[in-house]
């Protein structure tokens, strides 16, 4: 469980955030209603949203008809569940849109439509794959070079015990 449950301040302007659950993604997220209508998400919260496919439907329908407050984007901001200084990160592989994450307890706050851009950047689904595709390599690749490390250890091992074996044996 990765939801917050305190009423938490939005980092941008200062206004009092509004839980909103999400049913199709079971989770809660905090969204700057009355203010710039900015959206917190938690730990593992945003990577339910990022998508073009995940249903942010609920998310949208609260936010349509409302008028925001503008806020100044590249203001720094300050961790609205931790308090640590918030540091402006690249939220995609395109690195378009700019949120703001915290390293502390790994919340992200996404200014008013700053979420629909990150969505909407992946114009066809080839190119999304190729991008998790690259993604996935990254990762296999790390694992791969863990494994033969362990495997090289594994096999030094074996064959000081086999030299300690044939010793007893053989003398
Ligand atoms: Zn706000
Ligand atoms: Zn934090």
């Amino acid at each position: 469980m990765s939801d917050n449950f305190k009423q938490i301040k939005c980092p941008a302007c200062q206004k009092e955030m509004v839980k909103v659950f999400i049913p199709s993604q079971g989770v809660n997220v905090d969204v700057c209603i009355d203010g710039c209508g900015g959206v917190y998400f938690d730990t593992r919260e945003f990577k339910y949203f990022d998508e073009p496919d995940e249903n942010i439907d609920e998310l949208i329908k609260i936010k349509e008809s409302k008028v925001f407050t503008p806020v100044d984007e590249s203001l720094p901001r300050t961790c609205p569940v931790c308090g640590a200084r918030m540091v402006k990160n690249f939220a995609s592989i395109r690195k378009e849109v700019q949120v703001d994450e915290c390293y502390s307890c790994g919340g992200k706050f996404l200014d008013h439509s700053e979420l629909k851009k990150i969505r909407a950047q992946y114009d066809s689904e080839e190119e999304r794959s190729a991008d998790i595709i690259s993604e996935l390599y990254a990762t296999v690749g790390v694992e791969i070079k863990k494994m033969e490390a362990e495997n090289a250890e594994l096999r030094a091992k074996r064959s000081w015990l086999k030299k300690l074996f044939d010793k007893m044996i053989y003398g």
